[in-house]
């Protein structure tokens, strides 16, 4: 397909890669040369360009700012142990981007655009994708509403845009989080499920508040008795109790991770069992108490998996066990990041090469 479709390619005169030091990416600070950007207009996308990364002009009455009509993704790309160049199902990225457009009363944006646009983009930047052992090109997708009117109603016109930064692997210490069970995420019917710019933003001042108590990172409960598990931060999370894999089950408040997704995939594959459910607090505290809760972990794009070393809950904090080398959550995010930098068999064909 895209042999057939030909975008527009306006390459830098002078690359910056020099600028990019492999033992020092700091996450979303350094750009690559280029970027993807197309406009929605007259009830459909314009052809996309790819052209010199830099500043957008917009108008003080962009919609986006003033009612949040805006949206984003969050992938990554990965150098292979051939030396080529993989994204990691992109394809669900674009469906993700999708469902989060029409929550948002956004057009939706076809897969030539997002897919091969992508492909396009990363091949034009293939020097800029890392190849340190977990290091990989994040790529940023986004879309959000331009036209300068101040009335309340979907915006007419959209920008869509992707650009993208070499990150290297997370090595985060294991988290300290906490339950919250005063701010709410997202509740039931509302746009938890999307991927749209003002949940983030809404999320901070809570996490913030968190964060000086000493914890990294917030369990988020449901909004409606505050008992039920949702997301860590902004990862999905996932229990070990008694053996079995545990996992809140998806809902109009929890958005629908794409490592979420691989993890359940490849516990199955192992013959694993696992539950998409609800998980309550209680349930939480009774395990850790009986011995049963063995791991828990957040799961997202930015740190694949990320050990829980402490649970705080009502005033209490308590410790988890110490994750053996063997344990799931180590054996899972090992063999997704073999998937992922192609040494080792994809089976159910993740990778989609530039
Ligand atoms: N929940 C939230 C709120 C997130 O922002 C993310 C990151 N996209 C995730 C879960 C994990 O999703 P994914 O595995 O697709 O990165």
């Amino acid at each position: 397909m895209l042999d057939t479709f030909a975008i527009d390619i306006e390459p830098v005169i002078t690359s910056r890669i020099g600028e990019m030091d492999p033992d020092r990416l700091e996450f979303g600070k350094l750009f690559a040369d280029h970027m993807l950007t197309a406009e929605y207009a007259d009830g459909e996308w314009q052809a996309p360009r790819i052209r010199p990364y830099g500043p957008l002009s917009i108008s003080p009455a962009t919609s986006a700012l003033h009612y949040g009509q805006a949206i984003f993704e969050g992938q990554k790309a990965y150098r292979q142990a051939d030396g080529s160049v993989a994204i990691f199902r992109p394809q669900a990225n674009w469906q993700r981007f999708n469902h989060s457009a029409e929550r948002m009363a956004m057009p939706t944006i076809p897969e030539d655009i997002f897919v091969q646009g992508m492909r396009e983009l990363v091949r034009q930047d293939a020097s800029w994708v890392p190849s340190r052992p977990g290091s990989s090109l994040y790529l940023r997708p986004y879309m959000f509403a331009t036209d300068g009117f101040l009335g309340v109603r979907p915006s007419a016109t959209y920008h869509f845009g992707i650009i993208t930064c070499p990150v290297s692997a997370f090595f985060g210490q294991p988290l300290r989080v906490r339950f919250e069970q005063k701010y709410v995420r997202a509740a039931a019917g509302g746009a938890g499920y999307a991927k749209n710019a003002g949940n983030y933003g809404a999320a901070m001042l809570p996490s913030s508040l968190a964060q000086r108590e000493g914890y990294h990172q917030l369990l988020w409960t449901d909004a409606s008795e505050h008992q039920y598990v949702e997301e860590s931060g902004a990862m999905n999370v996932m229990f070990v109790i008694d053996g079995v894999l545990v996992t809140p089950a998806l809902s109009t408040s929890i958005l629908d991770g794409i490592t979420r997704r691989s993890v359940l995939e490849l516990a199955r594959d192992w013959g694993m069992p696992t539950e998409e459910r609800r998980v309550s607090s209680r349930e939480i505290v009774a395990a850790l108490g009986q011995g049963k809760l063995q791991e828990a972990f957040g799961v997202g794009t930015a740190a694949t998996i990320a050990p829980i070393a402490i649970i705080g809950h009502e005033g209490h904090d308590y410790t988890l066990p110490e994750v053996p080398a063997d344990a799931f959550s180590r054996r899972v995010g090992a063999a997704l990041e073999a998937i992922r930098t192609g040494q080792a068999p994809d089976p159910h064909h993740w990778m989609v090469p530039v």
